[in-house]
């Protein structure tokens, strides 16, 4: 039986160190969203990845994401699909230590259903059923 993360909403994993990539398309939801034009966007909010491949969202000094506001995402209708994916359809060994996700056995159709609600696509043919 496949398992869902239910997000607790506790925001760890817009505070540790990490790149959140965002693409061009994500670059053009988020100006608008923000009322600013695309390369204004990329000047105050985006910097280039470590491997020089392309962007992603700048820092706060502190090293949460700069789009953190208290406990809140300000630009959460529109956050990256990294965000979004996470840790459903990605994650990394030992993330269950700082998430506070809850896992839930589903059947496959509901799980899907949900990942479709949480992630805002299907989940890629990776994930399906087996
Ligand atoms: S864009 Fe929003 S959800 Fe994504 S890391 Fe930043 S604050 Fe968190
Ligand atoms: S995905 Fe995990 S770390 Fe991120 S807000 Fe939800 S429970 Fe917290």
């Amino acid at each position: 039986m496949p398992i869902f993360y239910e997000c607790d909403r506790c925001t760890a994993c817009c505070r540790w160190p990490g790149e959140v990539r965002v693409t061009e398309t994500e670059i053009t939801a988020l100006a608008s969203f923000l009322g600013v034009t695309e390369s204004v966007f990329i000047d105050q909010f985006t910097r280039l990845n470590q491997k020089r491949t392309g962007l992603t969202i700048v820092e706060q000094p502190g090293g949460a994401c700069i789009f953190l506001e208290g406990e809140n995402c300000r630009v959460q209708p529109v956050k990256p699909q990294q965000c979004r994916d996470f840790p459903n359809l990605w994650n990394f060994p030992g993330f269950e230590s700082v998430c506070r996700a809850r896992p839930v056995e589903l059947g496959f159709q509901e799980w899907r259903e949900r990942i479709v609600a949480a992630t805002g696509r299907p989940p890629p043919d990776a994930f399906a059923e087996t």
